[in-house]
C-alpha cells in the first residue's frame, strides 16, 4: 500500500498522493467534459488555462522577473544539453556577424571570411564538470561543435583521485578570460544527481557587470531553494524529480536572448561556418513565440507540474520557495547528521562543502557490496524504497526531493540509527 512506503528514488521520484488521486480522476473525465486530460487538444481553452496556471505557479514560487520567459519542451533534461548549445552558439554567432557587418558593410564574402576566423579563434563554451551530468553535457557540446570550442574550465575529478565529490575553489577554474571576449556561455549543473554534489551558492566568478551568460541544469534541485534568476541566462530542468511526471522539461530564459532583442544566426550561415543547426523543437525563439505550443505539448504533464507547484504556493504562502527550502534543508540535515554520527559505518561520498541536499550519497561498511545489499533489504522491509545508488557508482543514495515528507526522512534516520546500533 502506498501509505506504507517512503520512496527515495532519484527520478522518476515520488509525487504527492493527493496530486495522483486527482490525476487518476482527470485522466478519465476533466471538468465533467466526459473527456480525459490526455484526450483534449493542446490548443483548447482548457489546455491554455493549464499552461498559464503552471507557468504562473513557477513564476510565483521562484519570483521569476518579468524579463524572463518560461518554456515547456519535451526534450527531457538531456535534450537541453543540446538545446543550450544550439541556441546560445547561434545567438553568439549572430552577434559577431552583426559586429563585423557594422565594420565592413555589406560585403558578404568579407563578413564570412572574418566571421570564420572569429569563430575559429574565439568561440569557447565553458563547462564546469562537477559530476556525471555536467560531464555528459560537456560531451554533447563537444559532439556538436568540436573539442576545440569546448573549454572544460573545471574537471572536479582531477583533484579528487579521479572521482567526483568536491567542487574545487573558484581560483582553480580556468574560465575563458573576459578580456578575450569571454566564453559564449558558462555551463554548470547545480545539483549532480548521481554524485550527490550541489553548488552551495552561485559562483562568485560568474557575477559582475561583464559576467558571461550562465546556463544551469537544475533538473534535480529545481524548486528546492531560492534562486536569483537574474544571474542566469538559461535555467533548465526535467520535471520528473521535484516538479512532476516524466515528459516535460522547463526552461527559464532571459527574454533579451530572444527576438526581437537577440537574433539567431541563419541556418545557412551556421552551415557555412560548420556549426550545427538544431532541430526546430529545440529552438527557443520558436518555442517562445508559440507559447510552448509549436507542436503537441503533453498537457497532462504540465497539469501535474501545476498541481505540484500550486500545493507549494498554498502551503508556503509568502515564504514561497523559501518555505520548501527550510523543509528540504531540515530533512537533509537530519540524515547527514545521523550518517556523520556513525562515521565508522557510514561514509558520505562527497566532501562536506559540496554535499547535495537532494541526493544523499553514502557507502555502508566501506562499500562492501554484499553488506550494502543487506542494508538495502533491511530498508525495504521497513518500506524505505529506492535507496540503491546509481548503477555507475554503486553505494546508497537517498534522494530527498520535495515529495519526501519530513516523516519519511525521520523514518530513514531511525533505520540508519537502528542498523548502526546492530552492526
Ligand atoms: N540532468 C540531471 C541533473 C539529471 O539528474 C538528469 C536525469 N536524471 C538529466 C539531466 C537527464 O534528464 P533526462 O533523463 O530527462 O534526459
Amino acid at each position: 500500500n502506498r501509505s506504507d512506503i517512503h520512496y527515495f528514488g532519484a527520478g522518476p521520484a515520488p509525487l504527492p498522493t493527493a496530486v495522483l488521486e486527482n490525476a487518476a480522476q482527470v485522466l478519465l473525465n476533466y471538468r465533467d467534459k466526459g473527456l480525459g486530460l490526455c484526450e483534449i487538444s493542446h490548443r483548447s481553452p482548457e489546455a491554455n488555462e493549464i499552461l498559464t496556471n503552471t507557468k504562473q505557479a513557477l513564476i510565483t514560487l521562484l519570483d521569476i522577473p518579468d524579463d524572463y520567459d518560461v518554456l515547456f519542451l519535451q526534450s527531457g533534461g538531456t535534450g537541453e544539453f543540446s538545446a543550450t548549445v544550439y541556441n546560445l552558439v547561434s545567438i553568439w554567432v549572430e552577434k559577431q556577424r552583426a559586429k563585423i557587418a557594422a565594420e565592413v558593410g555589406d560585403d558578404e564574402a568579407e563578413v564570412l571570411k572574418r566571421l570564420r576566423s572569429v569563430v575559429d579563434d574565439e568561440l569557447r563554451l565553458d563547462y564546469l564538470v562537477t559530476g556525471s551530468w555536467s560531464l555528459k553535457a560537456s560531451q554533447e557540446a563537444t559532439r556538436l561543435v568540436g573539442a576545440k570550442h569546448v573549454n572544460v574550465a573545471l574537471d572536479a575529478r582531477k583533484s579528487n583521485d579521479g572521482k567526483f565529490g568536491r567542487i574545487p575553489a573558484e581560483d582553480e577554474w580556468t574560465l575563458t578570460p573576459r578580456a578575450r571576449g569571454g566564453p559564449a556561455f558558462v555551463y554548470f549543473c547545480d545539483n549532480e544527481t548521481v554524485d550527490g554534489v550541489e553548488f552551495p551558492a552561485f559562483p562568485k566568478s560568474l557575477e559582475g557587470d561583464d559576467a558571461p551568460l550562465v546556463c544551469a541544469d537544475m533538473s534535480s534541485n529545481f524548486i528546492s531553494r531560492k534562486v536569483d534568476v537574474r544571474k542566469y541566462a538559461v535555467i533548465f530542468g526535467g520535471a520528473q524529480k521535484n516538479i512532476g511526471s516524466t515528459g516535460i522539461a522547463i526552461v527559464i530564459m532571459r527574454k533579451s536572448l530572444l527576438p526581437p532583442t537577440s537574433k539567431s544566426a541563419s541556418p545557412d550561415l551556421l552551415r557555412a561556418l560548420n556549426l550545427p543547426v538544431g532541430p526546430i523543437v529545440l529552438d527557443y525563439p520558436t518555442i517562445s513565440k508559440n507559447n510552448s505550443l509549436y507542436n503537441t505539448l503533453p498537457i497532462f504533464d504540465v497539469w501535474v507540474a501545476g498541481q505540484v507547484m500550486d500545493r507549494l504556493v498554498n502551503n508556503y504562502g509568502a515564504k514561497k520557495i523559501g518555505g520548501q527550502e527550510e523543509v528540504s534543508n531540515e530533512k537533509a540535515r537530519l540524515i547527514y547528521e545521523t550518517l556523520d554520527k556513525y562515521s565508522d559505518l557510514y561514509r558520505v561520498v562527497p566532501d562536506k562543502t559540496a554535499r547535495s541536499r537532494m541526493n544523499i550519497c553514502f557507502r555502508v561498511h566501506g562499500g562492501d557490496a554484499e553488506r550494502e545489499k543487506a542494508f538495502l533489504a533491511g530498508a525495504e522491509k521497513k518500506g524505505l524504497l529506492g535507496l540503491k545508488g546509481h548503477r555507475s557508482v554503486g553505494g546508497i543514495r537517498a534522494s530527498n526531493y520535495n515529495a519526501v515528507s519530513l516523516e519519511g526522512a525521520k523514518l530513514l534516520v531511525s533505520y540508519l540509527e537502528e542498523y548502526a546500533k546492530a552492526a
